[in-house]
């Protein structure tokens, strides 16, 4: 029977643990010394040698012929205990016996002697779920334990342990296991077990492993069936995202390059990655990207290895620290909600979109647009331009033939000025309130991305029989003006209007030229409000 390497190659003395000197060597002396608590409380993040600790622990106080503290595993009471036949060794999973009862059964057995070992021994793991009640009724066990027994508290989460209990054992913090140390660890193990573990693959083991030696060692089982345990074997059969692809994301994101992005979402998505990863891996990208970026001295032992130091400094230039700390924000807010996410793809793409708009927002944002100003007065730059408008009145009219494509405030160019004064005070048209509804019917029909990003920076109205869609930017009027999305959007547009209506698509150039008034006088206005010294040209 085939058994996973982590029950396999679990440590049977103190000396095999790794990572937890500090309490190993505690608990030896203590051994030797025959100076035992009746309680300890076992807390660390999962993985770290907790359960392990203590099952070394029960056959320690009890191993016949002990060697400076460690059990022998060979006598009949190690031999008994490892194999399930002593009795007297009891685990509980707090986690599924959490009731006053189940503590009850505890107190009755704690009254008897043990039948074949020195010491009864009983281990709780997960100690955090027992009831109020049951740690009440625990409470008055540990209060006045008898002589022949010994409680191992197992926890993850010491702060929900009651402090009352917490008084009465003696408490060991089980630390994270280095990320070196696991590699050593895993390099170790894989020699014997006959797997061409890499030394890169080791250690992107050790770092996806997050301190925990349990997790690091499945990991190695699922890589174990490849002929070569590297970094990007891991990464496949992990089913994370390559470095090289981390970098491309990366690449994509840092020239905004939206449609590239989401199609490297859409690669990872249909090679069934997991997308909460990829996200991880950003992170953790921009993480290396910003020491590198920031730190003095050689930092190289401190970033992935899965990235070379000229690689992150390469993809770092241009990109202020700040920058970086923004990308991680959005990153980490979009982490927090893709677990959890109904749809996870479109929940990636959204977090590409923010990436990727980013810098264009912070620039659109007043604030910004009022910095441009000071940039531009302090140049001498003319700020306001003369700009042709439309009387109102005519916007209404119909697009002369042979210029359809055109939106209607294109058309009208060509036409004598009206004065500002009329331009300023034209409403903004209304939105269509269809528009909503023809985006949520159109999930499923068009290209996902298309939809994630009409979703996000569009807007529409309905004009004459036809339904003029504006984007924000030119990768949303791309993806919604081609075939077959524009023609899927048409189709349920008029099913929505109720008569048959034409999808006109816009991109950002392609703005009203009375939008662009109001957008001048916002920042004139803004900009007085600042103290700011315009002069009109
Ligand atoms: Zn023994």
């Amino acid at each position: 029977m085939y058994q996973a390497l982590y029950r396999k190659w679990r440590p049977l003395c103190f000396a095999d643990v790794i990572g937890q000197q500090h309490i190993t060597d505690t608990l030896r002396a203590q051994l030797s010394t025959g100076r035992l608590s009746h309680a300890y409380l076992f807390t660390g993040t999962r993985g770290t040698g907790k359960t392990t600790c203590a099952k070394i622990l029960a056959r320690a106080v009890n191993c016949e012929h002990p060697v400076n503290g460690d059990p022998c595993n060979e006598c009949p009471s190690c031999r008994g205990i490892l194999d399930g036949s002593v009795l007297d060794v009891v685990e509980i999973d707090a986690a599924s016996n959490n009731g006053v009862d189940n503590v009850r059964e505890i107190r009755d057995e704690v009254r008897y002697a043990p039948s074949s070992v020195r010491k009864k021994v009983f281990i709780i793991d997960e100690v955090h779920m027992l009831s109020a009640g049951a740690f009440n009724a625990l409470l008055k066990t540990l209060e006045e334990p008898p002589e022949h027994v010994m409680f191992i508290l197992a926890t993850t989460e010491i702060h929900k342990v009651p402090a009352t209990i917490l008084s009465r054992c003696q408490r060991f913090d089980f630390r994270r296991i280095t990320p070196d140390a696991i590699a050593k660890r895993l390099m170790e193990i894989a020699a014997q077990e006959q797997i061409a573990l890499t030394e890169n693959g080791a250690k992107l083991i050790a770092r996806l492993s997050d301190g925990a030696m349990r997790d690091a060692l499945s990991m190695l089982d699922r890589t174990a069936g490849c002929e070569v345990v590297d970094d990007e074997a891991v990464s496949k059969s992990l089913g994370i995202l390559g470095s090289t692809d981390t970098l491309a994301l990366m690449e994509a994101v840092k020239t905004a390059d939206l449609a590239a992005a989401i199609a490297e979402i859409g690669r990872a998505y249909e090679a069934g990655r997991d997308l909460s990863g990829v996200i991880d891996q950003m992170l953790g990208l921009i993480r290396d990207m910003l020491l590198i970026k920031t730190a003095h001295g050689d930092v190289s032992a401190m970033i992935s290895p899965a990235y070379t130091a000229e690689q992150l400094k390469r993809l770092g230039e241009g990109l202020a620290p700040a920058t970086l700390i923004a990308y991680s924000r959005i990153l980490q807010d979009a982490a927090a909600h893709i677990k959890s996410a109904s749809n996870r793809r479109v929940e990636a793409e959204l977090c590409m979109i923010r990436l990727c708009t980013m810098g264009a927002q912070a620039y659109d944002s007043l604030s910004g647009r009022v910095e441009a100003l000071e940039e531009k007065i302090k140049n001498g730059i003319p700020v306001v331009q003369k700009v042709v408008s439309a009387a109102a009145s005519d916007n209404d009219g119909p697009p002369p033939p042979g210029d359809e494509d055109a939106p209607p405030w294109l058309q009208e160019e060509g036409q004598p000025a009206a004065n500002d004064a009329s331009a300023s005070a034209e409403p903004q048209r209304a939105d269509w309130p269809g528009w909503p509804q023809v985006l949520e019917q159109a999930s499923g029909s068009i290209n996902m991305g298309a939809l994630t990003c009409l979703q996000i920076s569009s807007r529409a109205e309905l004009d004459n029989g036809q339904v003029l869609v504006f984007c924000e930017d030119d990768v949303t009027a791309g993806l919604a003006g081609a075939h077959p999305t524009i023609d899927r959007l048409s189709e349920i547009a008029s099913a929505v209007a109720g008569h048959a209506v034409r999808l006109k698509v816009f991109g950002p150039d392609q703005q009203p030229q009375r939008h662009k008034q109001a957008v001048s006088d916002e920042i004139l206005e803004k900009a007085k409000e600042f103290d700011i010294q315009v002069t009109e040209f």
